[in-house]
């Protein structure tokens, strides 16, 4: 069995630790790879790597980083389909889907092309007389990324193009449950033109996450993954005074109210609950018909396309939907829904009994689509993120009622609005205490040049990834005050300075 190695000063690099763990095809259910786990030398090694780069990295003309990074793009336009099978043999998602994903990423990069400009400062002439005051953004050295199992690629790729392109040098932590993507594109940074050290994965678990933490030489940390580990991570990396932006789990919510074009809602439901299995951050996991006649309608017309859904491997380019990552998580999943039912919620379509006689595909962690309905919010699959192919309907008799329960909730990563009132979806985008809203759009992901994240607890920390945010985590602000001595001379001044 071949084991997924890090990658250090532009090469992979074996595991040392002795500490390994298998990595499923989830479509199959077979491993035949496993991932090494860094030990704190072993991450300690990529740290000093990168360390050992920065300065001179921090000193490249910020063009001449763009243009590393540009040719990283074209490279990885060409490659895309090759990523894309490596990203679903290991996470299980379709072709398309995980095509989707590199673009996605790859759009961070586009951005990130466009440093020289990001990166100016303000000016301000005659702050004082003949005194003027100028900004500069400055790369903070080493940073970390420590990433989820759910996007291998367009994850890290929130965070290293703009890193990179900042001046920091960037060690990722990628999920041990998907980790070949990282090695291709760390590979690919190289081709580029990326200089040793500037990019180093460490693949791991706990001990590498831990050791990035405390390492003083890591001044700061993106994570994304679920809310008790973000949490973890942005109160660890916050008393060793580092920089944290941590993004945690989601449940996100569609409102339709009786107004709203219901075959285009139900379509938009089709695909953001149960693409990508419902494995994504954004997915929708609850949907809220105001009034039981929009309840009914909607349901109706969810039924049929549900049942019709295409569940299989992604080696089939027909399937709309791929396996669950692991063993484990389709367990989860198929918890969740048994603890619905016990609650006294109605399984209108059971994904549990989904069987897939596929030869060689029997052993898959799958699960067909479910909609249950009559879910209530003192139910635990209201409150806790299934994150799988599962869409509950939480009943409301009025606007009020919907807003109140997503104002409720604790996760506000995401939100819908389906209407064709514009003055109930302008009073919802504005009222609503949740990162990133979609008026008729189910999943407003943010494009690269806006920012991605969550509020309550779906992030912890102050800035969001990418786009103009991302910038301002990865740089420090500098201001610099100048007088130049032209022959205006002065005695000693002993007073406090002012400009007037
Ligand atoms: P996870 O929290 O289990 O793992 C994320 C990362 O943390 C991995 O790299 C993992 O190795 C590491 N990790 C896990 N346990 C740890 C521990 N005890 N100590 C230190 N590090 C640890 O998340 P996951 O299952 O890989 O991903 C799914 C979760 O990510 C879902 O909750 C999903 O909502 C969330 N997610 C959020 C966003 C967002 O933008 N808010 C985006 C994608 C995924």
């Amino acid at each position: 069995m071949s084991e997924i190695a890090h990658y250090i000063d532009n090469a992979r690099v074996a595991g040392t630790s002795g500490r390994s763990q298998p990595v499923w095809n989830p479509a199959t259910g077979q491993s035949e790879r496993t991932v090494a786990l860094a030990s704190t030398e072993e991450v300690g090694r990529a740290v000093a790597s990168a360390r050992a780069a920065w300065p001179a990295w921090a000193r490249t003309p910020s063009l001449r980083r763009a243009r590393i990074l540009d040719r990283f793009k074209t490279i990885l336009w060409e490659r895309a389909d090759q990523l894309a099978e490596v990203i679903s043999a290991e996470h299980g998602k379709t072709h398309d889907d995980a095509v989707g994903e590199v673009t996605r990423g790859l759009e961070v990069v586009e951005f990130a092309v466009g440093a020289p400009h990001l990166l100016k400062g303000e000016i301000t002439e005659n702050v004082g007389t003949a005194v003027d005051s100028h900004s500069l953004r400055q790369p903070l050295g080493v940073v970390a990324g420590i990433t989820p199992f759910n996007f291998p690629v367009m994850v890290p790729m929130w965070m290293f193009p703009v890193a990179l392109a900042c001046g920091n040098c960037f060690i990722l932590k990628p999920s041990e449950r998907d980790p070949s993507a990282s090695l291709l594109l760390a590979e690919w940074l190289t081709e580029a033109g990326l200089p040793k050290g500037v990019f180093n994965v460490v693949q791991g678990d706990k001990e590498a996450v831990d050791t990035l933490l405390a390492h003083p030489d890591v001044k700061a940390v993106s994570f994304v993954g679920s809310t008790p580990i973000a949490r973890y991570i942005y109160e660890t990396g916050t008393k060793n005074g580092k920089r944290v932006q941590a993004l945690g789990g989601a449940k996100n919510h569609m409102v339709i109210l009786p107004d709203a074009d219901l075959d285009m809602a139900a379509n938009a439901l089709m695909g953001a609950a149960y693409g990508s299995a419902g494995e994504r951050c954004m997915a929708i996991s609850v949907a809220v018909p105001v009034t039981d006649r929009v309840a009914d309608a909607l349901i109706a017309k969810l039924i049929p396309k549900i049942e019709a859904l295409k569940v299989g491997p992604a080696a089939d380019r027909s399937s709309d939907m791929g396996p669950l990552v692991t063993a484990q998580h389709l367990a989860k999943v198929r918890g969740y829904v048994d603890a619905g039912e016990a609650e006294g919620a109605k399984i209108v379509v059971d994904g549990r009994r989904f069987r897939m006689d596929r030869q060689g595909y029997e052993d898959g962690y799958y699960i067909g689509g479910t909609l249950i309905d009559d879910v209530t919010p003192d139910m635990t699959i209201w409150k806790e993120e299934i994150f799988g192919p599962v869409l509950s309907v939480v009943r409301r008799k009025s606007y009020a009622e919907a807003v109140e329960l997503i104002q409720g909730h604790d996760y506000a990563n995401g939100v819908a609005i389906f209407t064709r009132d514009g003055d109930a979806a302008r009073t919802f985008a504005h009222d609503i205490e949740v990162g990133m809203v979609g008026v008729n759009v189910p999943i407003p992901v943010p494009m690269a040049f806006h920012s991605f994240g969550g509020w309550k607890q779906s992030l912890f920390g102050d800035h969001h990834m990418h786009g103009a945010e991302g910038v301002r985590f990865y740089t420090r602000l500098k201001t610099i005050t100048t007088r130049w001595p032209t022959g205006v001379r002065s005695d000693p001044e002993f007073v406090m300075p002012t400009m007037g």
